[in-house]
């Protein structure tokens, strides 16, 4: 897969600058070589998309290089389309250049606008901009049809391209095989008189689709099966979003995608590997068009790199699709989808996925990432920004029984105040947050689990007779069960408050507690609906070897509990991020989440633990 060719020149030394502390791949060093042999140096661009007479009358390019992101508006973007995005933005951003946006919609089918806008917003969210002096607007391919209708005459003028009107079963069968040359169609020796009248018969709308494709004329015995007259041009009457009924014959993808290159002047196309039995074409089409004087040199390249693939998720827009439509999830936002929607609505920050796409980085052998590497990005991202708070999400009252006789009131409420940010969470010359404040009374949420009737052995939380910590308030001694309902479930843990133990007090130390415990003030914590979710598939590879996914679906992907939380994170925004004590990370939900009525998603536990 990754043996050397023109295209995949052996590695230059990395330049010196702010690019060379970013880990070095294939693809910066072949970037590198051509800024230092001045490759591109010479190329103009007159402001916008055009061909070599437009751009001949345009000004030295600034951007050093252009690279694009051209997604089909046909679903929306997942985690493999934010690798690409950081890659090929994150390549202009640190060589000087510029990356275009681009829809590729030469497919007649119907887009939606709704995944038009999601792509604009996903590109946004994770942090790049395609806008340029005086050009604000992505691009669009099918504002190219008019120029690659044209290229099309043109290859057919100089003989490159024929109509060819065998059925696609002949078509096919004459193709040939790896081990068996193709065959050539009786049309292929048609002058390019009578060619060009039946493409623009094609054009016109004379014939049915399906009845004649145009095709490029160049090796039916060639090794590479995609050189053996490849189909540029096809029938398709249907209305177009962006150009209505002006057509009914539309470029094919192979065609169509070196010309979008062309035409924007891109340098480095880069693409996943299935493309890379594409790029002889792509060059091919390239040298003619140049050639025939229509596009400016020098061509684009074309570059392939390993798609990527996650573990526990799928990302073919297909199968995500069928996930929202079969309703397995809540939509395309849902938090457990690999979408950018679904991974931002999760809690995921765009720092943390460009700090996935490096990590990862790029190369030309396919592999599995391990779901858990991008949790760890996450963790490293929000370790230093998301403010600690308590919550109780399993929750049981306890009652400190001797509270008026310690405090004077059993309505009396004392402050507490915990940092938002652990000194070791706070960077140099950051100014840390201010305190959490909260209050303890008599009756206070504490954990399930966190009360034992009969310890189990090494059991060190709360027991009759054994005294911990309310973390951040006073020191307690278990004095036993409060109360059960009918099946014996404990609703009420007793205990009583050893006087002067408050944390940061000088009697915080006086007594020794066996554990810290964590809580929720009966008086000020807020209800809350804490969403736990988990991986959708209980399978590591769930489309792999053609296993059926949807058999693979996690049953326990999402759980929904009531909770306690503490006054500061009830205060949340949509989008505000925790760290929940003991429990992880977690997001005010973006769509649900209200002050006054709280809705968390969880992002990812405190360490890796899946499986474990
Ligand atoms: P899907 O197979 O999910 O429909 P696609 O490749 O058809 O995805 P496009 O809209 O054509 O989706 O892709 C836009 C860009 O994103 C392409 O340049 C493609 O190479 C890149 N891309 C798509 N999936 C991945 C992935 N898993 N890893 C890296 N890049 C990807
Ligand atoms: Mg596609």
């Amino acid at each position: 897969m990754s043996t050397l060719s023109p295209a995949n020149p052996p590695a230059a030394a990395p330049a010196a600058g702010p690019e060379a502390a970013k880990p070095s791949n294939f693809l910066r060093q072949i970037i590198e070589a051509d800024l230092a042999k001045g490759t591109y140096a010479s190329r103009r661009w007159a402001g916008s998309p055009g061909d070599a007479a437009h751009h001949a009358a345009g000004q030295p390019d600034p951007a050093k290089i252009r690279t694009r992101f051209p997604p089909e508006p046909n679903g929306y973007l997942h985690v493999g389309h934010a690798k690409s995005i950081c890659l090929n933005f994150g390549l202009a951003r640190d060589y000087g250049g510029v990356c275009h946006l681009r829809f590729d919609d030469t497919n007649p089918e119907k887009e939606d606008q709704e995944y038009v806008n999601s792509i604009i917003d996903a590109v946004k969210w994770l942090g790049f901009d395609w806008a340029q002096p005086g050009n604000d607007q992505p691009y669009q391919a099918s504002d190219y049809f008019d120029f690659m209708y044209r290229a099309a005459e043109y290859l057919i003028e100089a003989g490159h391209a024929y109509v060819d009107e065998q059925t696609p079963e002949q078509m096919r069968a004459n193709r040939g095989d790896f081990g068996k040359p193709g065959v050539d169609s009786p049309f292929r020796s048609r002058t390019p008189a009578e060619n060009l009248a039946r493409f623009r018969e094609m054009r016109d709308g004379k014939h049915a689709d399906g009845a004649m494709v145009l095709r490029a004329k160049i090796d039916m015995a060639s090794p590479n099966i995609n050189l053996r007259d490849p189909a540029i041009y096809r029938i398709k009457h249907a209305e177009h979003h962006n150009t209505g009924n002006k057509w009914c014959i539309y470029p094919m993808y192979t065609f169509a995608h070196p010309i979008e290159d062309a035409l924007e002047q891109i340098t480095h196309s880069i693409c996943t590997l299935e493309f890379e039995d594409q790029r002889p074409f792509y060059d091919w089409l390239m040298e003619r068009l140049i050639e025939g004087g229509l596009l400016a040199a020098p061509a684009p390249r074309q570059y392939e790199f390993a798609r990527l693939n996650l573990t526990y998720v799928v990302t073919s827009k297909r199968k995500l699709a069928q996930l929202v439509n079969e309703k397995h999830v809540s939509g395309w936002d849902d938090p457990r989808m690999p979408t950018i929607v679904g991974l931002r609505r999760r809690g995921y920050t765009p720092e943390s996925i460009q700090l996935f796409a490096e990590r990862i980085g790029v190369t030309k052998d396919y592999s599995w990432i391990d779901y858990s590497t991008l949790e760890g990005c996450l963790r490293e991202d929000l370790e230093h920004k998301a403010h600690r708070g308590m919550a109780v999400l399993d929750p049981v009252k306890l009652v400190l029984t001797n509270w008026a006789e310690v405090f004077g009131s059993d309505a009396y409420l004392e402050t507490c105040t915990q940092p938002a940010l652990p000194h070791s969470a706070i960077a140099e010359g950051q100014t840390p947050p201010p305190d959490r404040v909260f209050q303890i009374g008599k009756e206070v949420w504490i954990e399930r689990e966190d009360f034992e009737e009969v310890p189990p052995k090494g059991y060190k939380r709360l027991f009759p007779g054994n005294v911990v910590r309310l973390k951040g308030g006073y020191v307690i001694e278990c004095t036993g069960v409060g109360a059960k309902d009918a099946d014996g479930k404990v609703t009420e843990v007793h205990a009583k408050v050893i006087p002067n133990t408050k944390s940061g007090t000088p009697g915080a130390d006086s007594v020794k507690a066996k554990a810290a415990i964590t809580w929720v003030g009966a008086a000020d914590g807020v209800q809350a609906e804490v969403r736990l979710y988990d991986r959708l598939f209980t399978d590591a590879q769930p489309d792999a070897g053609g296993k059926d996914f949807l058999a693979l679906l996690n049953p326990g992907s999402l759980k929904v509990v009531t909770a306690y939380v503490e006054p500061s994170l009830a205060a949340a925004q949509p989008d505000d991020k925790f760290q929940f004590e003991r429990f992880g990370y977690f997001v005010a939900d973006r769509k649900d989440h209200a002050p006054g009525k709280p809705v968390f998603n969880r992002v990812t536990g405190l360490k890796d633990s899946w499986g474990k």
